[in-house]
C-alpha cells in the first residue's frame, strides 16, 4: 500500500514513493515564448511564484517535436528510441500503408503511471484528445480505482472503461468542442476535482494545442487561455501537490509576409524528379483533427520503394531553401535518439519558418480560415518549459546545473528532485 514502498523502478530509473500528490501537466504546444511574454507582463501570478520559489528552465523535448512521441517520452521517462513512438503515423513497408501509432501495443516499455499503479499508488491520467488516451493508460487497470479518460469523450465515460462516470456533472462543465480552449481547460478542472476529492498519488494531465496553433503570444485569446491555465495551476498547487509543468513541443509561425503558409510540397518535388509511385512522403503530424494546421508540420519521412536511394533523395532536396536538414535513417536516429525500425529512408526537417507537406492536392488548408499557419515538428520547436512549484534538492540543483534537461526527466525531477 501507499507509503510502504520505498521506490518504484521504471525503465531503469528509481522513483521514490511520492510524499504528496504529484501533478505533471503537459501544455501541448506550450512554446516558451508564451510564458516569456505573459510572465514579463505579470499576467501569470501562480507560474511566476512557481519559478521564483521552485524551479524553472527551458528543456529539450524529443524529436520529432510532435504530441505522441513527447507524451510517451514524458510518461516513460525515456527517449523516443526506447519507447518507439516516433510520430502519429509510420509507413508499414509490408503493406505500404500508413499505420496510426496510437495503439498501446506499439509503445515499448512501461509507463511511470502503470508501474506506480502496480505498486499500489492511485493514478489519474486525463488527456484532451482521445488519440492519446490508450497509450497514456497502457497497463493501467481502471477497475483498481485508477482513472483514465479524455475530455473529447468525457460525456461517455464508464466505470468499466475509464474508472469514472458522469464526468460532466462531476467537473461541472458541458462537453467541450474539439476545436476549443475548453477541451484543455476541462482536463485541468477534472484534475483539480479529482485531486481535491480522491487525492491520487500521481496525476498526468495532457492538454491540446488548438489555441497555440491558432493564436500567437501577442493575441488576446492566447493570453485568455494562459490566464485560465495559471488559475488552474494555482488551485492544484493549493491542494498541497507537487505541480510540474512542461510541454510536448513549441510552436512556430510558418507563414510569409502575405499571410500564406510557407510550404514545401515534398511529394510533388520527388514525383517530378523520380516519378510518381517511386517514393512515399508521410507527414507524421497527421491525425483525425487537423483543420487548424492542415496536417502540415516541420518534419516528414520519405520511404523509397527501391528504385531510388536515400542518397539520391537527399542530394535532390538538401539544397531546397527552407529545408534545414535531410538525413538518412541511421544519421537521423543517431542524432535525435529515435527508433531505427520506425524511421523512413530519409527524414526531412524544415527551418523554423517553413513547413513540409506531401502533395499540394492532399492537404486541405481551408481550416486555417485566414489565420497564419502556426505549427511544429522540427528542431526549432523542441524547446519547452520545465517548471516545478517546489525547490529542487541540492542533488537535483547540481543535476540541473550540469546538463541541458530533457522534458522526459520531468517525473524524475518532480518525484525525486523535490523535498
Ligand atoms: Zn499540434
Amino acid at each position: 500500500m501507499a507509503g510502504e514502498q520505498s521506490s518504484v523502478t521504471v525503465n531503469g530509473v528509481a522513483y521514490r514513493w511520492p510524499r504528496r500528490p504529484v501533478v505533471v501537466v503537459c501544455i501541448d504546444g506550450g512554446d516558451p515564448a508564451y510564458l516569456r511574454r505573459f510572465l514579463d507582463d505579470g499576467a501569470l501570478p501562480h507560474i511566476a511564484r512557481f519559478v521564483a520559489e521552485g524551479f524553472g528552465t527551458v528543456a529539450d523535448g524529443s524529436m520529432p517535436s510532435f504530441t505522441c512521441p513527447n507524451n510517451m517520452s514524458i510518461i516513460t521517462g525515456t527517449p523516443t528510441s526506447k519507447h518507439g513512438i516516433s510520430g502519429n503515423f509510420y509507413l508499414d513497408t509490408a503493406t505500404w500503408q500508413p499505420v496510426v501509432m496510437t495503439g498501446p501495443e506499439l509503445l515499448r516499455g512501461d509507463t511511470i503511471l502503470a508501474k506506480f499503479a502496480d505498486a499500489g499508488a492511485k493514478v489519474v491520467s486525463i488527456t484532451a484528445k482521445d488519440k492519446l488516451r490508450r497509450q497514456l493508460g497502457k497497463g493501467l487497470d481502471v477497475r483498481q480505482g485508477h482513472v483514465s479518460f479524455s475530455s473529447e469523450y468525457a460525456s461517455s465515460c464508464t466505470l468499466a472503461d475509464n474508472g469514472i462516470e458522469n464526468v460532466l456533472e462531476f467537473v461541472g462543465m458541458p462537453q467541450p468542442g474539439m476545436y476549443s480552449m475548453e477541451l484543455s481547460l476541462f482536463v485541468l478542472e477534472a484534475g483539480v476535482k479529482l485531486l481535491a476529492q480522491r487525492r491520487p498519488d500521481l496525476l498526468y494531465l495532457s492538454l491540446t494545442d488548438w489555441v497555440q496553433h491558432k493564436y500567437a503570444p501577442e493575441e488576446a485569446e492566447a493570453l485568455r487561455f494562459y490566464r485560465a491555465l495559471d488559475d488552474a495551476f494555482g488551485r492544484l498547487a493549493a491542494l498541497d501537490a507537487t505541480v510540474a509543468l512542461t510541454a510536448d513541443h513549441g510552436m512556430s509561425d510558418k507563414s510569409n509576409a502575405a499571410g500564406e503558409p510557407n510550404v514545401i510540397w515534398l511529394q510533388d518535388i520527388l514525383d517530378a524528379r523520380f516519378g510518381a509511385g517511386t517514393t512515399t512522403v508521410i507527414c507524421p503530424i497527421t491525425d483525425a483533427f487537423v483543420g487548424h494546421h492542415g496536417a502540415l508540420g516541420g518534419f516528414v519521412r520519405v520511404w523509397s520503394r527501391g528504385a531510388v536511394s536515400a542518397r539520391q533523395i537527399i542530394e535532390h532536396i538538401a539544397g531546397i531553401d527552407g529545408i534545414e536538414m535531410a538525413l538518412d535513417r541511421e544519421a537521423v536516429c543517431a542524432r535525435f535518439d529515435m527508433p531505427v525500425d520506425r524511421e523512413g529512408d530519409v527524414a526531412v526537417v524544415a527551418r523554423h519558418d517553413v513547413c513540409i507537406g506531401s502533395s499540394a492536392s492532399a492537404h486541405d488548408l481551408s481550416g486555417l480560415e485566414g489565420h497564419r499557419l502556426r505549427t511544429h515538428g522540427g528542431v526549432s520547436e523542441t524547446q519547452v518549459p520545465l517548471i516545478l512549484n517546489r525547490p529542487l534538492t541540492e542533488a537535483y540543483k547540481l543535476k540541473a546545473a550540469g546538463q541541458r534537461l530533457k522534458s522526459w526527466q520531468i517525473f524524475d525531477f518532480a518525484i525525486n528532485g523535490t523535498a
